[in-house]
């Protein structure tokens, strides 16, 4: 894709999703917008980072922004449903303190695999997610 002299990048958006991320680009691609996903391999083998970094940034041209604006406007609805699936996740409270900060063990997540690294590494115990009953992060407490 040639570009002229002076077009400048941004970051269009910040997405925690690396499906997301591309379900975004694939589409302003289909729309013949040049753009690229920063940071995902950075993410991918180091995910305790994601927070520190920022995020998956969708790369941009400046002059594309109000053409991304337009496309990507229906899709609005989408990330909410995701968002929302996230949420509905965190409906679980911790009996114990009340916390919403829960987790269930079985879950497959990387953020909750390498929370589980970090943890058994630090405790040096055999990690509890191996049980399949829901943790609290606020107080450590497990219950079913
Ligand atoms: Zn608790």
């Amino acid at each position: 894709m040639a570009t002229e002299p002076g077009d400048k990048i941004i970051t269009y958006a910040s997405y925690y999703d690396p499906m997301l991320a591309h379900l975004i680009r694939t589409k302003l691609e289909d729309n013949d917008i040049p753009c690229f996903v920063a940071d995902e391999n950075f993410l991918t083998a180091n995910p305790i980072y994601n927070q520190a970094a920022g995020g998956i940034k969708l790369k941009i041209f400046e002059r594309d922004l109000e053409r991304c604006k337009e496309i990507l406007a229906e899709d609005d609805a989408l990330i909410e449903q995701a968002n929302a699936e996230d949420l509905s996740s965190d409906a679980v409270i911790c009996p114990y303190c009340g916390s919403t900060d829960v987790r269930y063990g079985s879950a497959t997540e990387k953020k909750i695999n390498w929370v589980a690294a970090v943890l058994s590494m630090c405790l040096a115990i055999f990690p509890f997610f191996a049980n399949k009953a829901w943790h609290c992060f606020n107080c450590g407490k497990d219950f079913e």
